[in-house]
């Protein structure tokens, strides 16, 4: 790896500088620049012309730790890369990553105690990929209301599809409806980019409309091909208190002949609820139609107990946050847990969502949840993709023995 410009490493152990240079040097790394506490650091990089290619850094520290160190990085805005290096302290280093990101830092996966060449070059590898027009690093764009209205009144707005499926068969048993926006010039643009601002200018309710009717299309479609899926949309408590949506859902699904037990919807809290009554009898007449009702991303603070004590939800899907990584991390498997436990006394079927990799899809079987969705499973696809999808999926689930092994 060549670095046109210069690398700083800051750390307060005199051994672990050495031991970090010599690493990067070994990487192709020549200019390389240590220092021992972050008042200096910050003096030298103040000084430099350009601003360094990286800093590798420490974040337990006498003196300023890592945490303020990346505080004042984001004030200068620096535009290098960011390497976390730690010992034993999860929670600083959980926390010093979440700030570097908040902050938009580039970063990389930080590096554990004792650093192994393996792991720093996977870090420098990750650093110097290109980056893929990738959703999350895009430069995003701007949109305004009436472009996002626009979209919504034009047919610009596409359902994709995620898979849903029982951790113990591995059947799929329903898929999420995730809006996508099929721009004219562009191409793909994800809900983030768009909900707020449907949201915020009042108009969130044609936009759900539209995704509901294409999902019920959707359902009705894979149903006659016998596919049972339980199709699943997204509504904000807000959207529920101003739409008529429990009549809507109903007329839609008598119209297309769908039966209300394949359709779900997932319900957040946005903003503070005003209008307790109104959603609460729209829910309570869904129900009695038999249409599924979920409380969505449990525990993020946008779902409360509140919420699971006044509203009749029928399952309940623990926020990916807690989910991803747990098996390593005593703090998720705790929260993960006990999310569970209370949705399975309280009777409800129970979905952890943000399924990422092997490991995570391992915890799951041991702890019982009943249905799974991540990347792990699949990512979000275009309708057309699923019959395909599927038999990819009955393949891996074999192949890679994926399903709990019996026990006699
Ligand atoms: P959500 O309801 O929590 O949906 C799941 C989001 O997590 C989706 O992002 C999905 O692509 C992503 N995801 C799925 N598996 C994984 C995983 O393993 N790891 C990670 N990191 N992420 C995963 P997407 O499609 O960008 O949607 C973002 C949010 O936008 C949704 O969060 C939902 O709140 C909102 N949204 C999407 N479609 C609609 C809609 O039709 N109406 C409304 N009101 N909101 C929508
Ligand atoms: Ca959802
Ligand atoms: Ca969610």
């Amino acid at each position: 790896m060549t670095l046109s410009r210069p690398i700083l490493v800051l750390d307060d152990e005199p051994f672990m500088l050495d031991v970090l240079q010599h690493m990067l040097e070994q990487e192709g790394c020549t200019d390389v620049v240590c220092m021992s506490d972050g008042t200096s650091a910050l003096a030298w990089l103040d000084a430099q012309a350009q601003p360094a290619q990286m800093v590798v850094l420490d974040i337990n520290m006498p003196g300023m730790d890592g945490v303020e160190f990346v505080r004042h990085l984001a004030e200068r805005k620096f535009t290098g890369s960011l390497l976390l290096v730690s010992g034993e302290d999860e929670l600083l280093l959980q926390a010093t990553e979440k700030l570097a990101r908040a902050y938009e830092l580039e970063t990389a996966t930080p590096l554990r105690k004792p650093p192994t060449p393996d792991a720093l070059r996977a870090a420098l590898a990750q650093l110097q990929a290109p980056k893929t027009p990738g959703r999350r690093q895009a430069k995003r764009k701007q949109y305004s209301p009436d472009e996002v209205l626009t979209a919504i009144q034009s047919g610009q707005l596409v359902n994709w599809y995620q898979p849903k499926v029982a951790v113990k068969t591995g059947e799929v048993v329903g898929a999420e409806a995730l809006v996508r926006w099929q721009h004219p010039t562009d191409g793909l643009v994800f809900p983030d980019q768009f909900i707020p601002i449907a949201e915020a200018g009042g108009f969130i309710n044609e936009l759900t409309r539209v995704v509901a009717r294409a999902a019920v299309a959707q359902a009705r479609e894979w149903l006659a091909a016998g596919l049972k899926l339980r199709v699943a949309i997204n509504v904000s408590m807000d959207d529920l208190a101003t739409l008529a949506l429990a009549d809507r859902m109903i007329a839609k699904t008598e119209e297309g002949g769908v039966p209300p037990q394949f359709m779900q919807i997932e319900i957040t809290e946005s903003r503070l609820m005003k209008s307790v009554t109104s959603v609460l009898d729209q829910l309570i007449r869904l129900r009695l139609k038999r249409f599924r009702l979920s409380i969505d991303d449990f525990g993020s603070g946008h779902s409360s107990l509140v919420q699971l004590r006044d509203l009749p939800f029928d399952e309940l899907k623990i926020d990916r946050s807690f989910t991803h990584n747990a098996s390593h991390d005593a703090r998720l498997r705790a929260i993960f847990a006990a999310s569970l436990n209370l949705g399975r006394t309280l009777g409800m079927e129970v979905v952890a969502e943000g399924v990422e990799d092997r490991d995570d899809w391992d915890f799951l079987i041991e702890t019982g949840v009943n249905i799974a969705q991540g990347y792990f499973i699949a990512r979000p696809m275009p309708a057309a993709a699923m019959q395909g999808w599927l038999h990819e999926w009955e393949a891996r689930l074999w192949q890679d023995g994926l399903l709990p092994t019996e026990t006699h």
